[in-house]
């Protein structure tokens, strides 16, 4: 076992000063009934708690880290832009240039706004959806989580599977009621759902590649169903793509996908590790956003320079040509990512453990269960009592893994071909514990 005792002194003392000793739920570590670890510092696949213990990292800060920790280039940049102060509440040119660096890989998105977070950038879009259609109930699916508004927090993932409360009390029976929420992947719920209300739908929101359910993939034909029905009834068609954006592939899902949804939140990568999140797309709807138009939506620190500077060095490095008879970096990506969950797969069959393992780029993860995984019914019914097993024994062998199965792993481009001989290694061992 390793010391972890400054870390459990650190929890303790969190707790009197904040609900559950943490400032967001899945941090605590309650679903695997540990501790959390008090994290000190990171550099490139690696983190360091408070004892000194060193993890390689695959949470990589729930996603946005795609380049690693403290990249010399966003650190360099961050260092520059701060002495010439930290914000001013006016237009800058950096938030121009993160946006057309945005839309070089995402045509769908003609314009643009910044905001400071996944919550805010869907938040807005639903009542600029709503604004802009005229209409008040929006479509949502099981188990995918759009961050914390009201709306949104109706049959939700990540934390709020984690930790079994799908709905939470708070949200107004009006509000949750103008929510509708039916299975992923269930082409017959949503042709009867839109067939039902389709007139009076404003928006259809969804992660067209889902990572809070654990990672479920769209099926073949899925997103093409969705924008075929949205547009037969008028209501828009909004991909969240917070966390698969740049990750599902350089262009996020659409790009893998081929669909042109209306809208777009985004989220995560584009502030390298800073708080960054954004909505935008066609033109004509985006203009109905104040100033340009009369649906409200504003933020003190939208667009911060800072933010701003960590966004544009990481999203340069993404989209940077690659060198003579290289991939390019989410090419890269996407091969080191198979690499690793190759490994694990076969590390669990020679063990005789079942398992379901997904990829979406450099997007991955595995679903202790004996069969294909399409939605949060069948991620429900997958083994908790394994994975927290499997969980423990990575830990202990210094692999940094979300602590539930409802969530995501991710890969950077600072994760070397040894850290992922290291992974499987301790997957070996994790797999033979469950076993
Ligand atoms: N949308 C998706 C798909 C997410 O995964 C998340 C957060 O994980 C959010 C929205 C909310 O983002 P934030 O936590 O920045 O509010």
């Amino acid at each position: 076992m390793r010391n972890t005792q400054q870390s459990k002194a650190a929890f303790a003392e969190a707790k009197e000063y904040m609900p559950g000793g943490v400032n967001s739920p899945v941090r605590s570590f309650a679903n695997v009934g540990g501790n959390p670890l008090f994290i000190a510092r990171g550099e490139g696949s690696k983190i360091y708690d408070i004892d000194g213990n060193e993890y390689i990292d695959y949470v990589g800060s729930w996603g946005p880290m795609v380049v690693g920790h403290a990249h010399p280039q966003v650190v360099k940049a961050l260092q520059e832009a701060v002495t010439h102060g930290t914000s001013y509440g006016a237009p800058t040119l950096l938030e121009t240039e993160l946006a057309k660096l945005v839309q070089s890989v995402y045509p769908s998105i003609e314009v643009i706004r910044m905001v400071n977070s996944g919550t805010e950038a869907t938040m807005s879009a639903l009542r600029l959806a709503r604004g802009y259609t005229g209409r008040d109930k929006i479509v949502k699916f099981i188990g995918c989580y759009h961050g914390h508004s009201d709306s949104l927090l109706v049959s939700a993932g990540s934390g709020m599977a984690t930790f079994g409360v799908p709905s939470s009390p708070g949200v107004t029976k009006g509000t949750a009621a103008d929510t509708i929420a039916v299975p992923y992947n269930d082409e017959d719920a949503i042709r009867s759902v839109m067939e039902r209300e389709g007139d009076r739908i404003a928006a259809v929101i969804i992660e067209p590649v889902a990572g809070n359910m654990g990672l479920v993939l769209p099926r073949q034909g899925y997103l093409s169903l969705l924008r075929e029905l949205t547009e037969k009834h008028g209501a828009l068609l909004i991909f969240d793509e917070v966390m698969c954006g740049f990750r599902a592939s350089l262009g996020g899902a659409q790009a893998a996908y081929g669909i042109r949804p209306d809208l777009t939140c985004l989220g995560k990568i584009i502030g390298g590790g800073l708080p960054v999140a954004a909505y935008g797309g066609r033109r004509e709807i985006m203009d109905r956003v104040s100033p340009a138009g009369p649906i409200y939506q504003a933020g003190t620190l939208s667009g911060n320079p800072l933010a701003m500077t960590a966004g544009i060095e990481t999203l340069k490095i993404l989209t940077a040509e690659p060198e003579e008879g290289k991939a390019d970096y989410s090419r890269e990506l996407t091969i080191q990512t198979k690499n690793l969950l190759l490994g694990w797969q076969r590390a669990a069959k020679d063990a005789g453990v079942p398992i379901c393992a997904h990829q979406a780029g450099s997007m991955f993860g595995i679903f202790f269960i004996d069969r294909e995984v399409y939605d949060y019914a069948d991620a429900e019914t997958a083994d908790q009592d394994a994975f927290r097993i499997w969980f423990d024994t990575m830990l202990d062998e210094g692999i940094y893994l979300a602590p539930s199965q409802f969530e995501t792993l991710f890969l950077s481009g600072a994760h070397t071909a040894e850290d992922i001989e290291r992974t499987i290694a301790a997957a070996e061992k994790g797999f033979a514990a469950v076993k």
